[in-house]
């Protein structure tokens, strides 16, 4: 097989929709699994649309999950240049080369004509190909006037245009359905349609994959490749990509859904490899059902075959659960780092022992963004009720909370260092003392230094936090609490 190329070209708009950045992955790892190349080209034909910033936002994006471009605007390449805005004037040539050879023509229609078919009685989805048989004197002469024009291809009226997809098999679409698209504007950019099929030739582009929302174009464009003699690509359409609705059913994934971009999905705190790999198998399933990949094991793994013409369902709760896989992975510096800026927003000034505060939150955070409340108590004890200090399975009520708090407090205070284990030690003295579970002892010291009762940690991890002082001052506070109401 000649050389695999594939393609991500994306058209700038500000924003990495994750139906995006899965045809960027399955692109690269197409190429990756027949030792390709992966090429890089911005679609940037359509000007009124054109999104300041949009570019490097792609840039970014990639480089964040670690999909690298053998070939692109940034990194050059043979076939460049791969910004499309830059190849203006590449276009019209072949635009006229069809016109030549009676496979398109030019259009004269004024944008009122346009606007009148789609109004009234005679609703009309497409062009009526009022130009298509213009005689060559009447070209001549609005041509010489300087008449503003696009350039249309010229479908077939009859028979019907068949190809095959990798993914969705043989498809065939009736050629009167074909509606004559613009190839050229009246602005001398190509559309998008147009563009796309001459430059995926020009790179040598072997495997076009995009979304499922082309293949009903892709007879227009392979009506191109015939006219020109060029061989056709081999076609990779993905499935959709569905949200889950409030009342089972599903829809095309959109913002009601969930975070739909990948830097909406970062910024709620999942990590840009869990979000890769959660997209990877947004439509891809490996043979033996694995779920956790990093990039370079998909690269190993992914295979054309394993692609599904079922519509996928994005998941939220599944890539929250991957997240967590992902950040239980780490060492725990790791976490530590990753986790910084959030303990940084609750307490800019002032240093926790980060470490133990990691190694209880670790095990229980699903998403970064999580992290701030559930240390916010650290900071500041929220108001709490005496109930919290009954608890059946403890064996705790608000009399035996009073003996635990009194015995528990002075023995802390005596403490010379410190740490988990000085507090572990001094504490788990006491039970056996006072005849109780350790359950017992620990409650109402939690329920004290915490004002919760679900809180990351347990009782000694929280009072080594907390620090001496503070974590003292809350036992008081907990146990003046109780004698209170235990007064009234
Ligand atoms: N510029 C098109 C888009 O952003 C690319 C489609 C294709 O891959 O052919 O959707």
């Amino acid at each position: 097989m000649k050389d695999v190329r594939t393609r991500f070209a994306p058209s700038p708009t500000g924003f990495m929709h994750v139906g995006n950045l899965r045809t960027a992955l399955y692109e690269y790892l197409i190429a990756k699994s027949f030792n390709g190349k992966f090429v890089l080209r911005i679609e940037d034909t359509d000007q009124e649309r054109l999104v300041e910033g949009a570019v490097q936002v792609i840039y970014d994006t990639l480089k964040q999950v670690g999909i690298f471009h053998d070939e692109g605007p940034d990194v050059g390449g043979d076939f460049g240049p791969y910004i499309q805005s830059k190849r203006k004037n590449l276009y019209l040539p072949y635009a006229q080369e069809l016109v030549k050879s009676g496979k398109a023509y030019y259009c004269f229609c004024s944008k009122e004509r346009l606007d009148s078919m789609h109004k009234g009685e005679h609703v009309f989805e497409g062009y009526d190909r009022h130009c298509r048989d213009l005689s060559q004197e009447e070209v001549d002469k609005q041509l010489a006037a300087g008449t503003p024009y696009v350039i249309r291809q010229k479908m077939p009226m009859t028979g019907f245009t068949t190809f095959t997809d990798v993914v969705y098999g043989e498809i065939t679409i009736e050629n009167t359905e074909l509606e004559d698209q613009i190839l050229i504007k009246s602005d001398g950019y190509p559309t998008y349609n147009f563009a796309n099929v001459v430059d995926d030739h020009l790179m040598g582009i072997t495997h076009v994959v995009r979304g499922c929302e082309y293949l009903t174009s892709t007879p227009k464009y392979n009506l191109l490749y015939e006219a020109y003699g060029w061989k056709l690509p081999t076609y990779v359409h993905l499935p959709m990509i569905m949200g889950k609705n409030e009342d089972g059913s599903v829809s095309k994934l959109s913002k009601r859904h969930g975070s739909t971009g990948f830097v909406d999905l970062v910024n709620e705190g999942y990590l840009p490899e869990a979000i890769v790999n959660y997209i990877a198998l947004l439509g891809w399933c490996p043979k033996d059902n694995r779920e956790i990949f990093t990039l370079s094991e998909l690269a190993e793994y992914f295979s054309v075959d394993g692609i599904s013409k079922s519509p996928a369902v994005f998941d939220y709760d599944k890539l929250t659960w991957m997240n967590g896989e992902y950040l239980r992975a780490m060492t725990l510096d790791g976490f530590t780092q990753l986790a910084m800026p959030s303990y940084k927003k609750v307490f800019p000034d002032q240093d926790l022992d980060w470490g133990v505060l990691s190694s209880i939150l670790q095990p229980r955070v699903t998403k970064l963004n999580q992290i701030a409340d559930m240390i916010h108590f650290f900071k500041e004890l929220p108001e709490y009720s005496t109930e919290l200090f009954i608890n059946k399975k403890s064996k705790t009520n608000t009399t035996n909370s009073v003996t635990m708090l009194e015995a528990a407090i002075p023995v802390l205070e005596s403490l010379d260092y410190w740490t988990t284990e000085s507090i572990h030690d001094a504490l788990l003295a006491l039970p056996e003392k006072l005849e109780v579970k350790n359950g017992t002892l620990l409650w109402p010291v939690r329920i004290a230094a915490a004002g919760m009762t679900v809180t990351p940690g347990g009782a000694i991890e929280i009072l080594t936090i907390l620090g001496k002082a503070e974590a003292i001052k809350r036992l008081n506070m907990g146990l003046k609490k109780l004698k209170d109401e235990n007064k009234e």
